[in-house]
């Protein structure tokens, strides 16, 4: 396991492989496919069977991400995938699990692109996005 600095708490630890998007996202898609493999945009004709990983969080932010991820998938996505739901109650771990998604994909974007060709403008808002994401979180 790669030793880092979390890219949400910043401290120096084991740092843990973790999907961008959460695993049940992609554990649905396996189960609803009909022949249990996905297939990306990126990569039409390569047959996967789960979603991108990367080692960011430390373990104890891996779990801090991973409790609004529960409540999201047993309160919103399986009622409303699996039971027919079109109600939820909301509560706080909407908001943060969807802060936490978000933060995730800006991540990503940010490894992928290294923010090449965006104007300095631009570049101060993304820092400023990532910084109120990773507080939020
Ligand atoms: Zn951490």
């Amino acid at each position: 396991m790669p030793q880092g600095q979390c890219r949400l708490c910043g401290v120096e630890s084991n740092l843990q492989l973790s999907h961008i998007l959460p695993a049940f996202v992609f554990r649905w898609l396996r189960e609803s496919s009909g022949n249990g493999y996905l297939r990306f945009g990126s990569s039409p004709n390569l047959r996967v069977q789960d979603g991108l990983k990367r080692h960011w969080l430390c373990v104890s932010c891996e779990g801090l991400l991973g409790r609004s991820e529960t409540d999201f998938s047993a309160k919103l996505f399986y009622p409303f995938t699996s039971d027919g739901s079109n109600r939820i109650i909301y509560g706080e771990w909407l908001l943060h699990f969807c802060v936490s998604v978000s933060w995730r994909v800006l991540q990503f974007f940010k490894d992928e692109t290294s923010l090449k060709g965006y104007e300095p403008d631009a570049v101060s808002r993304i820092a400023e996005a990532d910084a109120t994401g990773r507080h939020f979180c």
